[in-house]
């Protein structure tokens, strides 16, 4: 095809490339046409040459019009890196080779990569072979250690070319400049970076950029310094293009760290994922509407629905290729997959489950229960989850007597007392003060209005405790009445959802209780506590590691013991006990952390 550059217009820096049907269709047209025009012509003159360009022009144009695409040749592909200003032994280091009207280009854990050679084409980059995190120079660690533990991050990888033949050797990219991994601190941190600059491109993703790696550094001990390119490299502006047409003596690190500095402001975390979906957490109405919706009616032993229902996922509305499961979702044999609950809810029709909820329950999530607990707060948790049960919705206006009436079964008026305390923390309480009710209670020589409190949106009062809700965990209302039996239950709601092995603190500390109590609540709660004990013989280069002495008032996790099972301390000093009651085989055991299931 590079035979026809000559024909082409402009200088002919492009040739037509079939990549689909219509395109081929398109090339067809192009070279019927550009050979009618040949034959036509007398042989090899001068004036016969431009009378072919000047064919081959409309014909290029009506080839495009059918859809041909423009795609330059290879040498042309590769004088693009250099208008970039990208330097030879940079196309070397970085293997990148002209393909597809673009590059290809390894990554740094072996994955493809191509990136079109023109930038305002679409797609601008794509995954050949695999994928990667970052990308950079292969030993980039040294090239950090060697700039004082500086690093560059940069939107993409032409510009981290750009850099590196600007000489700066500690560049990284995540590919994109659309989102930044959460990966990123952990990554720059494990190679010694303690600095990490950027100059972001000058259009809104650039701005969006700065606010992504400001909130992944958010947490983190690296410093962020972000540098302000200047306006004049226009709309479009960037480092790459900056390198492009730098021409200044200083090296061009140096006239960035010139540029002013400005903090950008972290973006806001992203909302907490939907629910998890397990199905032990779906609620029945939800899956009862789901099933209506598509026409599920009986259910077999196994759990799935006797006949086969629509899948809602692929287009072919005639045939019932799914089959409901009661339990765990739907199950489309065309699709060839399981779809959650909440998925197909959502896509027939019967909303997403968390709207479904929030339509349909006061429920509280065990997140926000254990957060109340935490705080002190258990009455408040409880009085919430009473007037749930009651059926009370959010926003309800109430009065302290409306809570004692209607709650009388479940809590005491004194808890109720302190649990409205609680709550006006939060959201305040009011009094009315309508004129009319004014009149009346004066009438009445009542001494003052009653308080009314408005039953709060349970996603706020999350968001006041900053905790994310995600596990809907029931609680019977007997469970309400004594404020022991609530919190053995919230605590117990983790062990029973999903069976384990648990250290003991990881169980207390989601309510703020001692070891001792979490005890008493596996009791309580009736948990099924088994320790993990593991027991073997002592190794004889074990007896050489073990410590002279240890201290009796310290609890350990591990001991020795002798053949009749007795205990002894993990120290040399057991050793020679044991040796002196008899010896025999010695044992070394390790408790791990116990495991938990309902009982
Ligand atoms: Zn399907």
């Amino acid at each position: 095809m590079i035979i026809f550059d000559c024909l082409m217009p402009n200088s002919c820096a492009e040739i037509l490339r079939p990549s689909n049907a219509g395109r081929a269709k398109s090339l067809k047209v192009f070279y019927t046409g550009l050979l009618r025009v040949c034959n036509g012509l007398p042989k090899s003159t001068a004036s016969s040459m431009d009378e072919i360009v000047r064919s081959a022009s409309s014909l290029v144009d009506a080839a495009v019009m059918l859809g041909g695409v423009l795609v330059a040749p290879e040498h042309t592909v590769m004088q693009r890196l250099a208008e970039r200003r990208i330097a030879p032994q940079v196309i070397t280091a970085f293997d990148i080779q002209p393909f597809n009207n673009g590059w290809r280009y390894p990554t740094p854990r072996g994955a493809y990569r191509w990136k079109n050679a023109d930038s305002k084409a679409d797609p601008k980059y794509k995954w050949l072979d695999g994928k990667d995190d970052f990308y950079h120079v292969q030993d980039i660690a040294s090239a950090i250690y060697n700039a004082g533990g500086a690093c560059w991050f940069v939107s993409g990888e032409a510009d981290v070319w750009a850099m590196q033949s600007a000489g700066i050797a500690h560049v990284i990219s995540g590919y994109t400049e659309a989102s930044v991994s959460k990966e990123l601190p952990a990554y720059l941190e494990s190679m010694g970076v303690t600095v990490l600059y950027i100059a972001p491109d000058l259009d809104q993703t650039g701005a969006g950029f700065a606010g992504k790696v400001a909130r992944v550094l958010q947490e983190s001990s690296i410093e962020l310094d972000a540098r302000q390119l200047p306006k004049e490299l226009g709309d479009k502006g960037d480092i790459g293009k900056a390198w492009a047409i730098y021409t200044r003596r200083q090296t061009f690190e140096r006239w960035l760290l010139g540029l002013p500095r400005f903090i950008p402001e972290p973006e806001p975390k992203p909302e907490p994922k939907a629910l998890q979906v397990d199905a032990a957490i779906i609620p029945a109405g939800y899956r009862q509407l789901i099933a209506d919706l598509l026409h599920a009616t009986e259910y077999q032993g196994d759990g799935f629905t006797k006949k086969n229902v629509r899948c809602p996922f692929h287009n072919d509305g005639k045939h019932a290729d799914a089959s409901l499961h009661q339990e765990k979702g739907l199950y489309c044999h065309v699709c060839g997959r399981w779809f959650t609950w909440n998925e197909t809810g959502i896509k027939a029709g019967a909303g997403s489950l968390r709207t479904w909820r929030m339509a349909n329950t006061y429920a509280l999530s065990t997140e926000l229960r254990e957060a109340l607990i935490r705080d002190n707060k258990t009455n408040l948790a409880r009085l919430l989850d009473a007037v749930a049960f009651k059926g009370w919705k959010a926003g309800r206006e109430f009065t302290r007597k409306d809570a004692v009436t209607v709650c009388i079964d479940l809590l005491t008026a004194w808890t109720i007392r302190q649990a409205l305390e609680s709550l006006c923390g939060f959201f305040p309480s009011f009094s009315i003060t309508s004129s009319m009710k004014e009149k009346t209670l004066i009438n009445s020589k009542q001494t003052r209005p009653p308080k009314v409190y408005k039953l709060p949106e349970l996603s706020e009062l999350a968001g006041k405790l900053q905790v994310k809700q995600i596990h809907f965990d029931e609680i019977p209302a007997q469970k309400i009445k004594h404020a022991a039996d609530y919190r053995a239950e919230v605590y117990a709601a983790l062990p029973r959802r999903k069976a384990g092995q648990y250290a003991r603190k990881t169980l207390t500390e989601r309510i703020a209780v001692s070891a001792r109590t979490g005890q008493s609540y596996d009791k309580r709660a009736n948990l099924i506590v088994t320790p993990n004990i593991e027991r073997r013989q002592l190794k004889p280069d074990e007896i050489a590691d073990l410590p002279d002495k240890v201290y009796k008032n310290r609890k350990y996790n591990l001991w020795l013991e002798d053949e009749n099972c007795k205990k002894y301390r993990p120290d040399k000093e057991s050793i020679k006990r044991i040796a002196e009651n008899g010896g025999g085989k010695v044992y070394r055991v390790i408790q791990s952390a116990n495991s938990y299931k309902a009982g």
